[in-house]
């Protein structure tokens, strides 16, 4: 299904946005945005009134980046910018996301990890219009599907594309585990997938 038209909420591109000039500053952002003939998105480092943005824009200016710094440079810049997202929508989506994480410490860290990608799931799902599937595998490994997705959305490649999403689930398994992971993508929707799928492993500890 083609994703490119899905709406994203104002507020989930106030946070990118954020994230973005934060790490590669006011100009930096500004010529990726102009790469991608989108530079009337932004009015003040927030999103232009009367604008409505879709999932697809999301595709535009990440392939943009890729261009402008290369897939080496651009992917770790993405990687980061998916770290300090999931953070600052822990922040914004405080109901959604941020849970009891008191409550959350007592259990054990794989039921951690269930209870946190069914919120996650949930959150993707009333926010984003995204469904989302997640299991565990018989190796210790999870996988989390995305069956709808902005960060590739739009984008043919022949790897995976979606660095900022494996950022944030890098980021998602160390709050909620405190122990370093690794996700890796391994089917993406840019590579004719249907949907974008993420292995997440513990690294290392
Ligand atoms: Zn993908």
């Amino acid at each position: 299904m083609d994703d490119r038209n899905l709406p994203l909420p104002p507020e989930a591109v106030d946070v990118a946005v954020q994230t973005v000039r934060e790490l590669i500053g006011e100009s930096g952002a500004a010529g990726i945005l102009q790469r991608a003939n989108m530079l009337d998105y932004l009015k003040d480092g927030k999103l232009a009134p009367g604008k409505k943005p879709t999932f697809g824009d999301v595709g535009r200016v990440t392939q943009a980046m890729i261009d402008m710094y290369g897939t080496k440079s651009a992917s770790a810049t993405l990687k980061r910018a998916g770290r300090v997202q999931f953070t600052k929508w822990r922040e914004n989506y405080p109901a959604a996301i941020g849970l009891a994480s008191a409550a959350l410490k007592t259990l054990p860290a794989d039921i951690r990890m269930k209870t946190m990608f069914k919120a996650v799931g949930m959150a993707a799902k009333q926010i984003a219009h995204v469904d989302t599937e997640f299991f565990e595998n018989p190796d210790g490994s999870l996988t989390f599907k995305a069956y709808q997705c902005p960060y590739c959305s739009g984008v043919q490649t022949a790897i995976p594309f979606c660095h900022t999403a494996v950022g944030a689930l890098d980021e998602l398994a160390i709050w909620v585990t405190n122990s370093p992971w690794q996700t890796e993508e391994i089917e993406c929707r840019a590579m004719g997938a249907e949907a974008c799928t993420f292995v997440l492993r513990p690294s290392g500890g």
